[in-house]
């Protein structure tokens, strides 16, 4: 397929709102797509070259592909960077100069989907010293071949700002409406994906062989996307919703789902990204397991052997840092609270109910580094209500309630899991957001540059990030300086394309970072966009930064139905 169509496709996806239009269109591209050519299309439509597991990144920052458009068109990098100051965005940029392009390219050719990203692959694959020039020679050679329309969304690609609000829902939509007509394929595909993690993978997979789909296994090395817990606002709530349950506590600490394949170990993050090297002492624990081939998750807490007690999440992470990895593993000892068990031995495990699952965790997971999460069995309200508290007594967060006769509901909040946390507040719960922009420092902290930071959550029917606080408390100076620092090398000309704001910050940044906020109690407030009836959002009161969470993804933030909820839920307490 040539590339000019998917760009065609790209730009009416652009001037499009609504989920079915959007579907409709995408459907009909997918019609005309092979399936050799479809898992590209995916990833290119996610903005990305591949699954999230395999680390493959452009590694091209702006001003590298700047020069690309540059040496592409024949425009100086001054002028360049003047019009990237004017338009704020770098696919409109290289669009307008290619249109007044002062000299062409002898080897032009046409571009076509396949070649498009593969080219960009060899641009990611591209590394080690002198790899800018090359990379900014290769995407130049793209550049000299392309149509306006065709540049505007390569350099989007490339600069990772390509958003026009198609979610993964909506392609899963298409994908089915692609081949039956109708959405009547969706939930086998959604289940497929939520066990393997790999859209790209599924697509190539049902136009190869549709019927595969419904036979689709969980894989060692294919993550699945992590099960969500629900919250309830009290020890009643849960009893009366799910009943005799399985009560675990609630660990703060660092999700893992760990992947054994004879001697080949995989350890990965909750945001599905490789961790493998950092715990080499998890590692090693997870070789001598019996069964040759097993898939399991817990939660890793690192110990402190002096106060005999467990650290809470932002010291496990520490454990995260690139060198010194030996010598953190020693002062920080590792323990991995095992909760669940996805599959072992060639055998999917997900659709079978929690307590047989608890079984076989029982059986392979009896006491050492990997430890069992410890589970109570609980009929009555006033256990559970004691279960609560002993595990706040204990610093804890809180606990999970299990349904036992769940499956693993992957990617899913479903009842299956609801968490109790402690409260703040009127609040059930803290809310976990990306940053979007910040507030300049104003009187004492005008030395800092930062005065406070913009807050978004997910709409995920919508596909909009939409704002629900902006913080200015919660912050010690340290924190205050680090974040100036971040966040001051992501700073963008323009909000991101997949925000609805009303209020502006002094900076917009790219939606990256997610940070834990605690507040008061949810309100209505103007401000805010969040979960938007008529001229009021949801909005948080109070709300002050608890931390940074770098295991969660951004679109792995709380969504603007869980704020709603919480809203309900703090009626209800
Ligand atoms: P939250 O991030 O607040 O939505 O809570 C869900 C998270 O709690 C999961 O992603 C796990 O990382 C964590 N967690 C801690 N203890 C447990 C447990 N016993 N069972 C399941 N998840 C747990």
């Amino acid at each position: 397929m040539l590339f000019k169509k998917v760009a065609e496709v790209f730009e009416r996806l652009e001037e499009t709102s609504g989920r079915l239009d959007m579907t409709d269109l995408l459907a009909d591209l997918f019609k005309k797509t092979s399936k050799d050519e479809i898992k590209s299309l995916i990833y290119l439509i996610q903005g990305t070259l591949s699954a999230p597991y395999i680390s493959l990144e452009m590694g091209m920052g702006e001003k590298f592909i700047m020069e690309s458009i540059a040496s592409s068109t024949g425009h100086s990098k001054k002028e360049v960077e003047l019009l990237y100051k004017k338009k704020g965005d770098l696919g409109l940029v290289a669009e307008e100069l290619l249109k007044k392009k002062k000299q062409t390219s002898l080897s032009k050719r046409e571009l076509t989907l396949d070649y498009v990203y593969y080219s960009l692959v060899r641009i990611a694959k591209t590394g080690g010293r002198g790899s800018q020039d090359l990379k900014i020679k290769y995407l130049a050679d793209i550049f000299n071949s392309a149509e306006p329309l065709e540049a505007r969304f390569i350099a989007r690609i490339v600069n990772g700002s390509l958003r026009f609000g198609v979610g993964d829902p909506t392609i899963l939509d298409a994908l089915s409406v692609s081949k039956a007509g109708d959405k009547s394929l969706r939930e086998e595909l959604e289940r497929a994906f939520n066990i393997c993690s790999d859209l790209g993978h599924v697509a190539e997979v049902f136009f190869t062989n549709p019927k595969k789909i419904k036979k689709f296994r969980v894989e060692p090395f294919k993550p699945l996307q992590p099960a969500l817990a629900e919250r309830l606002p009290t020890p009643e709530a849960i009893i009366k919703k799910i009943g005799k349950c399985g009560v675990e506590h609630k660990f703060d600490g660092f999700r893992l789902q760990c992947h054994k394949l004879g001697e080949q170990v995989e350890l990965y993050s909750r945001r599905l990204e490789v961790m493998t090297h950092m715990f080499p002492d998890l590692v090693e624990e997870i070789k001598k397991l019996k069964p040759k081939e097993i898939i399991f998750e817990g939660e890793a807490l690192a110990f402190d052997r002096k106060k005999k007690r467990y650290f809470s999440f932002q010291k496990t992470m520490h454990r995260r840092r690139k060198h010194g990895i030996k010598k953190a593993s020693e002062e920080l000892p590792l323990n991995l609270f095992v909760f669940d068990i996805l599959q072992v031995d060639g055998e999917d495990l997900t659709e079978k109910p929690l307590k047989e699952r608890r079984k076989l965790l029982e059986k392979y997971f009896p006491s050492g580094i990997l430890k069992l999460s410890e589970m109570f069995i609980v009929e009555k309200t006033k256990k559970l209500e004691n279960i609560f508290n002993e595990a706040l007594k204990e610093n804890l967060e809180g606990i999970m309630a299990k349904d036992l006769n769940a499956p693993y509901t992957a990617g899913k909040r479903k009842f299956a899991w609801i968490k109790l946390k402690k409260s703040y507040g009127k609040s059930v719960d803290t809310v976990d957001g990306v940053i979007v922009g910040y507030f300049l420092g104003r009187g004492s902290r005008a030395r800092f540059e930062f005065g406070g930071l913009l807050l978004a959550v997910y709409n995920d029917e919508k596909s909009k990030f939409e704002t629900v606080a902006k913080i200015g408390s919660g912050f010690t100076e340290d924190e205050m300086v680090s974040l100036e620092k971040i966040l001051s090398k992501i700073k963008t000309e323009k909000p991101p394309a997949d925000l609805d704001y009303k209020i502006k910050p002094d900076f917009w940044v790219k939606p990256e970072y997610v940070v834990e906020v605690a507040f008061d109690e949810i309100t209505k407030s103007p401000t805010h966009t969040c979960g938007l009836k008529g001229e009021k959002g949801y909005a948080l009161r109070f709300p002050r930064m608890v931390e940074l969470r770098e295991d969660k993804s951004p679109k792995q933030v709380t969504t603007t139905s869980e704020v709603a909820e919480m809203f309900w839920m703090q009626k209800k307490k």
